[in-house]
């Protein structure tokens, strides 16, 4: 089964410049700004500009460029944010994907957290 992107998805509406977003940082294949409801200090999105609803489906059909372009600005982000580990005390970085990821804009991004101590890495929900 192929992937199906929704063209009308929030992230794309931002993309497409029809609401607003607090940008961070924008490249030729990537955007990022901050969530609107920030769960620590630093909680920033990175998005690649392409149409790609999760990572498994970048990392199978986006171009070779587009994948530089946007971990290349992963690490632009985290260097703004001073949460690299040659500058800060590190992040942690999470990209949730469909409906036991948990994914609630379908639009691949991955979440930069930092400025506190994360904590463990999974708190169960049930
Ligand atoms: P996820 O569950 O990984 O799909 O998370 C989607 C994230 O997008 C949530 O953390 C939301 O707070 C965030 N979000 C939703 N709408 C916006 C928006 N317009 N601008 C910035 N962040 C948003």
């Amino acid at each position: 089964m192929a992937y199906n992107y929704d063209n009308q998805n929030i992230f794309a509406k931002i993309l497409r410049g029809e609401i607003p977003n607090n940008t961070v940082y924008e490249s030729e294949h990537a955007l990022a700004f901050r969530d609107i409801q920030p769960q620590a200090p630093t909680h920033v999105l990175v998005i690649p500009k392409g149409p790609y609803v999760s990572f498994d489906h970048f990392a199978a059909d986006a171009t070779d460029a587009e994948i530089i372009g946007y971990i290349r600005a992963i690490s632009e982000v985290c260097k703004a944010e001073g949460v690299t580990l040659t500058q800060g005390e590190g992040f942690r970085m999470i990209s949730n994907a469909g409906a036991h990821g948990v994914q609630e804009v379908p639009h691949l991004h991955v979440h930069i957290l930092g400025g506190r101590n994360m904590g463990r890495m999974i708190a169960r929900a049930d």
